[in-house]
């Protein structure tokens, strides 16, 4: 298991969701057919990190209305290109999940304080 922290399930269904995206698109873009490649893995686990250390934890909104964007840059253009490649597969691939859109926030920087 990846972190030394257990996550929140609430949080812990997020991580998941990253974690199936990175993986289309590792298979997709980095030709990966089996696990992730260096570049993919290192992404998660920067991105199971900022989970974990997420102030809000399960009173997280979804990341796209959250206020803080806690991504650094080149963790921020490798979820973008993420997003854009498998973004538009997940409603097919995994209806679930398709709806939690967790990394909107760091597609589109202005968001609304609710
Ligand atoms: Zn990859």
């Amino acid at each position: 298991m990846e972190g030394n922290k257990k996550l929140h399930p609430r949080l812990e269904r997020e991580y998941k969701t990253i974690r199936l995206m990175t993986a289309m698109y590792c298979h997709d873009v980095h030709g990966t057919s089996e696990g992730l490649c260096r570049e993919c893995d290192d992404f998660l686990n920067y991105a199971r990190k900022r989970l974990v250390f997420c102030k809000f934890q399960e009173n997280k909104t979804s990341c796209g209305k959250c206020p803080v964007h806690c991504y650094k840059p080149e963790k921020r253009e490798m979820a973008i290109r993420i997003m854009r490649h498998s973004g538009p597969k997940m409603p097919f691939a995994h209806p679930w999940l398709a709806f939690l859109h967790l990394l909107d926030g760091i597609k589109k920087p202005k968001t609304t304080l609710r």
